[in-house]
């Protein structure tokens, strides 16, 4: 019997140049761009936000990677010193996440800390225009529900999930990805894979899910090493960017695992990257996946070419170490006498019972123990 639900209410536009009609999907005449500072500098948020007219368009570029609480609640007052009817993410996961709180923050009262993290209040339903623009492809964040962000006074960085978070529109230019850095390249390419096969093997996975993840899969298999040796070979960054999307779009439904719960304390803790703190647990996890959705990986494994999940985890070790990626623990400073607390906070995170195996205290440390 199967039995599930599925949910994606962003109108989702790819295409080379689409963001030349950004004007179309635009709410109002006030509109606030939210960005990082590497993507306001070199022109690539006001060449975009140049194609709009009759409109005032403000940009906010003080985003970090790992987006503090304190940054949203600047961007927020950037937003409401505007007026802001549109609210525009541009850039990776860190620039969208902040788009998506700040598009409901513009009409609400407070902080983001009333709302988040110990908050108590409940966030009203959102009235702003909201369009997410990646310039990466790995997060996702312009298809899902969640946010992510980071409390800097008790490190603990932890998804936001509510419905308000749906973008409106997710606006995909494979083009805004070909300068992106071979090192940026291979960590948010990797992320975009561990979304998919996080998706796929989860305990609240379904069959549509299935269908797009695996496709994602396959794509970023094909796909990630051409992009990452020549930034800008068009059908490398297509698919890329493609399958990220599809990616998001099937974790958005099941939500992640294991791999995303362990990442966030290598993130806040040991200053890994996103990607990097999510994938240098991938291949352990792929090793143990047969555990309890043996028939499901053994078909992935035959779509993938390999014989096996052991086989699979050998060969992304492998992509990762190509792609010159930290596949030890340690290369991230990590030492057997962290691998308690990264099992306590790893198991903190409910995501991690979603994994296709059993997650306890002693099967969680021995993994990290197996990559130290
Ligand atoms: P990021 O947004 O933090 O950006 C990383 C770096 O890449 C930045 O220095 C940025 O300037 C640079 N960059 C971005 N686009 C570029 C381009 N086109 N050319 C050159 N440089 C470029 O990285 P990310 O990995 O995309 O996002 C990570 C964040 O997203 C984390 O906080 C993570 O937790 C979150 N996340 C959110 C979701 C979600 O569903 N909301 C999913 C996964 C991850």
């Amino acid at each position: 019997m199967v039995e599930f639900s599925y949910c994606m209410p962003s109108k989702i536009v790819l295409g080379t140049g689409s963001t030349k009609k950004l004007q179309d999907h635009i709410v109002g005449n006030k509109v606030l761009m939210i960005c990082d500072p590497f993507l306001y500098k070199i022109g690539t948020a006001e060449k975009i936000g140049s194609v709009l007219t009759g409109c005032e368009v403000a940009y906010f570029h003080e985003i970090e990677p790992n987006p503090s609480c304190e940054s949203v609640d600047a961007a927020a007052a950037a937003a409401r010193e505007l007026g802001a009817t549109t609210v525009i993410g541009l850039g990776g996961g860190s620039s969208m996440d902040v788009s998506k709180i700040v598009s409901c923050l513009v009409t609400m009262e407070g902080s983001i800390y009333d709302y988040y993290s110990g908050g108590t209040k409940k966030l009203g339903h959102r009235t702003t225009r909201l369009i997410c623009i990646p310039t990466t492809a790995g997060t996702g964040s312009e298809v899902t529900n969640v946010g992510v962000f980071t409390n800097r006074n008790t490190h603990i960085k932890m998804p936001f999930v509510t419905d308000e978070f749906w973008p409106d529109v997710a606006l995909l230019d494979p083009e805004l990805t070909y300068s992106l850095p071979q090192g940026v390249t291979a960590s948010t390419g990797m992320d975009a894979f561990c979304h998919a096969i996080e998706a796929y093997w989860n305990k609240a996975s379904q069959p549509i899910c299935d269908a797009i993840a695996a496709d994602a899969m396959e794509m970023i298999l094909e796909n990630i090493k051409n992009a990452y040796d020549n930034g800008s070979d068009p059908v490398a960054r297509e698919h890329m960017q493609l399958a990220s999307l599809m990616a998001g779009v099937a974790f958005s439904q099941t939500r992640t695992t294991g791999i995303h719960a362990l990442s966030f304390p290598l993130t806040t803790e040991f200053g890994a990257p996103h990607g990097i703190a999510c994938s240098i647990t991938l291949p352990a996890f792929i090793r143990i996946s047969g555990e309890q959705a043996a028939d499901k990986m053994a078909k992935l494994c035959k779509r993938l070419g390999y014989a096996d999940v052991n086989a699979l985890a050998d060969a992304v070790e492998a992509l990762m170490v190509s792609m010159k990626m930290p596949v030890r623990l340690s290369e991230l400073g990590v030492k057997e006498s962290d691998l308690d607390h990264l099992t306590e906070v790893g198991l903190g995170a409910a995501i991690i019972h979603l994994t296709p195996a059993e997650m306890n205290p002693t099967t969680v440390r021995a993994l990290l123990a197996s990559i130290l």
